[in-house]
């Protein structure tokens, strides 16, 4: 059963930002409410007031401008899967929300609720850390961007303030010699926690590799990117033996732990398998 909260209703978001400068700690936003009903009904989550964000206008949508793909915070899993700017500016996107929950949680999900849940297994974050998305948190006192990369301090802890909401998620154009893509490894085809998720953006400019971002989901306290394997790639000719020495650096320098769905052993064994894969998959695809 649910235990007693107030609930708050903001028309705008100037409202929002108020009543969470007021309530603080205190409050807890509510997009499409698949990680905070279940957190509620189990009272993992007990809170004393409940913002829903459902009637903030200017929140939902995509916008490609000046070079920059824009989603507003309550842009859902299924909204990304219908739009051909996400399909031409972030596809290894569109390939997590083809294998995001079912389609009910798609419809409601949402791509700030993903971010913010901290889950190391959240199936966005590894795409968006890949095209170098930043995150735009507003509270009364303005907005700032934090690089998606900075978000994440540690196991469910992050850059946000009690008093900001996130408003925005954005990246830029990817190039046009760029190649994304993005593979889950789940006990299930569908509606399976992830056991590793790998996102690569791979971008090739006369035989050589000018850009290099993979990042990783479920192998570590948070979503992270493979730096180490990154640098191994960036500046080179994208051989069968570079691919691999790459791969084995980003198995090595993520920390899997073992759990119900896998041991980190596997977990980190996978992350060599489908590295190499995904960097061949692009390199294939590019010439
Ligand atoms: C059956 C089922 C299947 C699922 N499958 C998957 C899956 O395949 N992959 C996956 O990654 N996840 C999955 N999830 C988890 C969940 O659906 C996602 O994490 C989803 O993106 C959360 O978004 P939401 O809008 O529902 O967030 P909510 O539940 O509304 O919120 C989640 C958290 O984000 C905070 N929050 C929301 N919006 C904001 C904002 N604008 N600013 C600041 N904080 C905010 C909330 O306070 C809360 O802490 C699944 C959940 C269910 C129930």
């Amino acid at each position: 059963m649910y235990g007693e909260f107030d609930l708050t209703l903001p028309q705008t978001l100037q409202e929002a930002v108020k009543a969470l400068n007021a309530a603080g700690k205190d409050a807890v936003p509510l997009a499409g409410g698949t990680n905070v009903l279940i957190d509620l009904r189990s009272q993992r989550l007990v809170p004393k007031q409940i913002m829903d964000l459902g009637r903030v206008p200017g929140l939902r949508g995509i916008v490609v401008e000046g070079g920059r793909v824009t989603l507003g915070a309550r842009t859902t899993v299924s909204d990304l899967l219908a739009s051909p700017d996400i399909a031409r500016c972030g596809p290894a996107l569109v390939q997590a929300a083809t294998v995001f929950a079912g389609q009910m949680v798609r419809n409601t999900a949402t791509v700030a609720g993903n971010i913010a849940c901290g889950s190391p297994a959240a199936d966005l974050v590894p795409p968006l850390l890949s095209l170098d998305a930043e995150v735009t948190l507003t509270s009364t006192r303005g907005s700032r961007t934090v690089a998606l990369c900075d978000y994440y301090t540690g196991y469910k802890a992050d850059a946000r303030a009690p008093d900001e909401l996130i408003t925005a998620i954005s990246w830029p154009v990817p190039e046009a010699n760029t190649f994304g893509t993005f593979y889950k490894l789940a006990r299930r085809k569908g509606d399976a926690i992830t056991v590793n998720g790998v996102a690569v953006s791979i971008g090739i400019s006369d035989g050589r590799c000018v850009r290099a971002r993979i990042a990783l989901g479920s192998v570590a306290p948070i979503p992270m990117r493979a730096c180490n394997a990154e640098s191994l790639l960036e500046g080179q000719v994208l051989t069968p033996e570079r691919i691999a020495a790459a791969a084995k650096a980003a198995a090595e320098e993520c920390s899997p732990i073992d759990d119900v769905r896998a041991t980190g052993a596997y977990r980190r064994r996978m992350v060599e398998v489908l590295v190499a894969r995904l960097v061949e998959n692009a390199v294939q695809a590019m010439t």
